[in-house]
């Protein structure tokens, strides 16, 4: 998942860069509305969050030259209460407003719900499909039970195969409130374990979800 960050305050950006990057998304940083739109051309990304108040082009202008040819995610950051109903009258397209100051963990939480919800209805590999809205694992047409943060942690690792997650980025990706619950890294190993159990062949020998020792786990599709 690809985030693109729209900030010209560097410290302000940099901490929303370091956020969404330990929350396990790939960052993407533009100082100005023109580099922005730039590298908005370049590559494909999942969500963008863009600050209001820019030099220049505003963000305002970038909001809507993206949506010009784009449904991507936008979270616009405001810098005055004013702001954020003067836009929402003007109905740009963006799918979420923070008012500034806000605490950095807030943007990490709406970025994951605005994709949550933008998530592709079903995610499918040679012998298994999950549906996060129905969150529901079947492989080979065969239900698979699992927690719900079983199936976050499954989610989270298939959304993004062949990328290794550290079991922090997990921890973020599983829990809505990582915060409020007294979890440690080998809860992690343990869910992977069940996982393991529920969905391998042999779970001594996990083919889909492996071990990269010393930094976390990654899915792998069978037959790749
Ligand atoms: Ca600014």
């Amino acid at each position: 998942m690809k985030i693109l960050i729209v900030e010209d305050e560097a410290p302000i950006r940099e901490v929303e860069a370091a956020y969404l990057k330990r929350a396990g998304y790939d960052v993407a940083e533009a100082a100005t509305g023109p580099a922005a739109l730039e590298l908005f051309e370049q590559s494909k990304f999942d969500l963008i969050v863009l600050d209001l108040n820019l030099p220049g082009l505003s963000g305002l202008e970038v909001c809507r030259r993206i949506r010009a040819d784009s449904l991507v995610p936008i979270i616009m950051l405001t810098a005055r209460a004013e702001d954020t109903d003067e836009l929402l009258g003007l109905d740009l397209g963006a799918d979420d407003y923070i008012k500034k100051p806000f605490k950095p963990p807030i943007l990490v939480a709406r970025a994951q719900a605005l994709l949550r919800r933008h998530a592709p209805a079903r995610l499918e590999f040679k012998d298994i499909a999950i549906e996060p809205a129905a969150m529901r694992v079947t492989q080979n047409n065969r239900a698979i039970a699992l927690t719900t943060t079983q199936f976050n942690i499954l989610l989270a690792l298939a959304k993004q195969p062949g990328q290794v997650l550290t079991r922090d980025q997990l921890l973020d990706q599983s829990y809505d409130d990582p915060a409020g619950h007294a979890v440690f890294d080998r809860t992690i190993d343990a869910h992977i374990k069940a996982i393991r159990k529920a969905l391998e062949p042999d779970p001594a020998h996990p083919v889909y979800i492996q071990t990269v020792i010393g930094r976390g786990y990654r899915f792998r599709e069978v037959g790749e």
